[in-house]
């Protein structure tokens, strides 16, 4: 399938554009829990590879692949309705293993992965985890949308794909449907065409670069939005209930200490299961929407050396923030009051102290 130009092979640099869709467990109560709560389940790849000829991006092979779920074997009606997969579609598709060895190999390296937003990679490691394959081999990744972003209009917020075909009058094929992996895909590489993805991916800030570092730490990534401010986001219930990847149990309330930028993180405990560290990141989606992106990372040692040094940094502003040694790892629960009418002013002084450190 793969056209090989046997004199450039070697000089050319080959860009993955990647687009997945996954199945979702019906209630949060099927969220499968071991090793950890599986989001997602991935049931079908597509992919384009764009070959980068000095500066000049050419499409030269395409990879589509249905896979069979292994979790959340029953399609979910919503993801049938966008995707238009059928239940024997997914029943008679390939072992995700096997689909993503071939995928692996299609890529070739250096595999550089290009997504259209932040939702793909971590639901791709996310899969391979809990399948227990192995993702060195993912190394470098792009999210399209902050390119396109500045090399449009400047504007920070997240962009559906169509709105960027939009804008380039790139026209929907009749044989190429939306929410269909390799279509969308196809979409994006044709968007990635008429953007300079060299400028674009020598710009990208290292905020927006993906956490691959932390992969073999990285236990699940969630979303949420509607929330005021952050500070009412890291007091919600969303984001300040922790509970343990393993057993799911609640873990004692969240001490937030400032990461980086937007991002803040806390360390949590379950007696039985080991540490855990907690991160959520803000940005601004949509029409301005605050959202929060919240992770769970397995705390080994040099995730603990790394949180330890942002708390002394944290409690070295402000000694009072110290989390108490005799209280600290007990849950503070907030208690709800329902006499008399909402009790805000209780409410708000019973939060958890957040940080509020300005620079
Ligand atoms: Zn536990």
């Amino acid at each position: 399938m793969r056209d090989y130009d046997t004199e450039t092979e070697f000089v050319r640099m080959n860009y993955i554009v990647l687009d997945m869709e996954w199945n979702q467990p019906y209630a949060p109560v099927c969220v499968e829990r071991a090793p950890f709560p599986l989001i997602g389940e991935i049931i079908q790849i597509g992919a384009v590879m764009l070959s980068d000829d000095g500066g000049r991006l050419e499409i030269i092979d395409e990879f589509k692949e249905t896979i069979s779920p292994t979790y959340y074997t029953k399609l979910h009606k919503g993801v049938k309705k966008v995707t238009g997969l059928s239940q024997s579609d997914i029943s008679n598709g390939r072992p995700f293993p096997e689909a993503i060895f071939d995928f692996r190999i299609w890529c070739g390296s250096p595999c550089v992965l290009l997504t259209w937003g932040r939702d793909d990679i971590p639901m791709l490691l996310d899969n391979l985890f809990v399948h227990n394959i192995d993702a060195k081999w993912i190394t470098d990744c792009y999210d399209l949308q902050p390119i396109y972003n500045a090399q449009t209009d400047g504007q920070k917020q997240q962009r559906a794909l169509s709105l960027a075909m939009e804008h380039f009058e790139i026209a929907l094929d009749e044989d190429r449907p939306a929410h269909d992996a390799l279509n969308d895909a196809y979409y994006t590489a044709q968007v990635c065409m008429k953007l300079d993805l060299d400028r674009g991916i020598a710009e990208y800030g290292s905020e927006g670069k993906f956490d691959l570092g932390g992969y073999f730490t990285h236990i699940s990534s969630s979303l949420y939005s509607g929330f005021e401010s952050r500070q009412a986001a890291l007091c919600d219930r969303k984001i300040s209930v922790v509970t343990c990847p393993v057993c799911g149990k609640t873990m004692p309330y969240p001490l937030w200490v400032k990461q980086s930028g937007s991002k803040k993180i806390a360390m949590c405990h379950c007696e039985d299961h080991g540490d855990y560290m907690v991160r959520v990141q803000f940005f601004k989606g949509a029409g301005g929407v605050l959202k929060a992106c919240k992770t769970l990372y397995k705390a080994t040692d040099e995730v603990k050396a790394y949180y330890n040094d942002k708390y002394e940094l944290f409690i070295s502003r402000d000694p009072s923030l110290a989390r108490g040694e005799e209280d600290g790892d007990k849950p503070r629960r907030r208690r709800r009051r329902h006499r008399g009418g909402r009790r805000k002013k209780a409410a708000e002084a019973e939060t958890p102290v957040v940080e509020t450190v300005s620079e």
